[in-house]
């Protein structure tokens, strides 16, 4: 796997799909975020994942900025680990 973040336009695809994930959740169940156990739980799966980077708190797997996608529900781990 590499340490880079993904290219500009993959990062871009993958920040609209988790928008459209997260406004289908919305659609589905009125809820936007989750609660503050399940963002702490997000944020302590992250922080020892191997494609975290802790200087800028984003996935090098997506490029997300983990301090804003865990907190969304709908939002998802791009691995599946949360
Ligand atoms: S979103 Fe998934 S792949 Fe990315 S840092 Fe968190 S646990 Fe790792």
């Amino acid at each position: 796997m590499s340490n880079d973040f993904p290219s500009i336009p993959e990062q871009a695809r993958n920040l609209s799909k988790t928008a459209l994930d997260i406004a289908k959740s919305f659609a589905k169940t009125r809820r936007l975020l989750v609660s503050d156990d399940l963002i702490d739980l997000r944020n302590s799966i992250c922080e020892s994942c191997d494609r975290y980077e802790f200087e800028s708190s984003r996935c090098k797997e997506c490029g997300c900025f983990m301090v804003n996608k865990v907190r969304f529900n709908g939002a998802t781990c791009p691995l599946n680990h949360w």
